[in-house]
Parts: structure tokens; sequence; C-alpha cells
């Protein structure tokens, strides 16, 4: 299933507070594969690299 921008940038904004659950890794990651614009935000705001390393180290 694939989310939205919206959605998206929900798990976005959580992931600053929290690590996110596969599931939301997995539709985020998915989701940026595919849009370049979110893709660009989540560069702008350095998030996809933490994102990634708390997703690792969570697990
Ligand atoms: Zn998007």
């Amino acid at each position: 299933m694939m989310p939205s921008c919206k959605k998206a940038s929900e798990l976005m904004s959580q992931g600053q507070d929290r690590a996110l659950g596969t599931l939301e890794g997995l539709q985020l990651k998915l989701h940026l594969l595919i849009c370049q614009r979110c893709r660009r935000v989540t560069r702008h705001l350095g998030f996809l690299r933490e994102a990634i390393r708390r997703y690792r180290d969570g697990n």
C-alpha cells in the first residue's frame, strides 16, 4: 500500500520524535523511492539518514 504525501510527511515528523516501526519505515522508504518531492524535503531536513540510523539501531 502506497502512503500518500500527507501520510509520508506525518511519518517524517513522527520519525523526528521517535523511531518508526518496521511497517512505518518501509512505507516511508517506499514513498520516498517514487516521490521526488518528498525526497527533497527529507534531504533538506537531513531526516532520512537519521531515520535509517535509528531504524537500524532500534532493531
Ligand atoms: Zn510524496
